[in-house]
């Protein structure tokens, strides 16, 4: 199928334009209209209460569009232009969809790392609008049984949306992913792991890296202990994790719960031009689950990410980490 950058620009005008006019006349925010819109699209119906004049014009829009002729990921790139969209309008940093550059490179390192199996099963606790999960799904040809939890109920939307308009059949949650979830053990978890603190504190006292000093626990500390929680032994987790996380008071009880519980593969620090403050640049962390053969790398894989825009650089780093990989995995 060649899809064409053309055909997404033309997928992005349809929702672009078609949020817009059920945004202004249902008063809905931009990303609550895109979810409605994306609905729409997939069941080839307008399924909202709207005046006829808007009917035919939205109507007009969708049947321009012919989805089988585009590929998955034109849909998601077009979908995710349209989500950064509307979340300049209003979404809290740890909100944000994990950018694109970043969702491929965790999507090679999951391919590195499940190099062996043919099909394997994966959970995103922090699911978001999907970008990061269904990015690793249009790039593989492996068969891939996907889990995702998300609290947030429009980005949940956007997420079934999403997931539907690409054909990826994903079992999503809506809950808070901290609270006990139902998902079997899985072979690889991914997370762009949400910072800050978690305010529940009578579920965060279940945890052992729950906070020691009487105040409110970390979300990006809990988040770990969880994702290896849900791992089967020797499973992987790929986390994008503040770089801040190895400081402060708690860090060695940290330290302590991943000595005991993995083994290191990796700490890949991404760029810092990425990052409009500094203070939040983050890295990807690879755990391996401790089990009966598992033996842990000679050396853990310790990078610096360059500009993901500076080919050269890229290719002689994507050299570096195929060349540990075989030595150590
Ligand atoms: N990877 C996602 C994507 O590509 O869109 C973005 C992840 S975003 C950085 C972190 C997500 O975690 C947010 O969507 C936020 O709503 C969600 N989140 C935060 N705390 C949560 C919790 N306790 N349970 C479930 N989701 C949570």
């Amino acid at each position: 199928m060649a899809a064409t950058i053309l055909d997404m620009e033309k997928l992005f005008q349809l929702f672009d334009n078609s949020a817009t006019m059920i945004m202004n006349e249902l008063h809905i925010s931009y990303l609550e209209a895109l979810a409605e819109s994306s609905e729409n699209l997939f069941e080839g119906a307008i399924l909202q209460d709207l005046d006829s004049f808007t009917k035919r014009r939205l109507q007009k829009e969708y049947e321009g569009m012919d989805l089988t002729q585009i590929s998955n990921e034109m849909i998601r790139k077009a979908l995710q232009l349209a989500i950064l969209k509307g979340m300049k309008e209003a979404i809290q940093p740890n909100h944000e969809m994990t950018p694109d550059a970043v969702c491929i490179f965790m999507g090679y390192l999951v391919e590195k790392l499940m190099q062996k199996k043919e099909q394997f099963s994966l959970l995103d606790p922090a699911y978001g609008t999907g970008n990061l999960v269904t990015a690793i799904l249009n790039n593989t040809n492996k068969a891939i049984k996907a889990y995702g939890v998300e609290v947030d109920e429009i980005l949940m939307k956007l997420a079934f949306a999403g997931a539907n308009l690409q054909s990826h059949e994903i079992e999503l949650f809506r809950q808070d992913a901290l609270q006990p979830i139902f998902v079997e053990n899985v072979d690889v978890v991914v997370a762009d792991v949400p910072v800050g603190f978690y305010l529940n504190d009578v579920v965060a006292n279940e945890y052992e890296l729950s906070a020691k000093n009487g105040g409110h626990s970390l979300s990006h500390y809990l988040y770990i202990e969880k994702s290896l929680k849900h791992l089967k032994d020797g499973g992987f987790l790929v986390a994008m994790i503040p770089n801040f996380m190895f400081e402060g008071e708690e860090t060695a009880n940290l330290n302590d719960f991943i000595k005991k519980n993995a083994v290191i593969i990796g700490l890949l620090q991404l760029p810092l031009s990425m990052f409009k403050n500094h203070k939040h640049a983050k890295s990807i962390f690879i755990l391996q689950k401790k089990g009966e053969d598992v033996r842990g790398p000679k050396q853990a894989l310790l990078v610096e990410m360059p500009s993901f825009s500076k080919k050269e650089a890229m290719r002689g780093i994507i050299k570096t980490i195929d060349s540990w990989f075989k030595e150590n995995i």
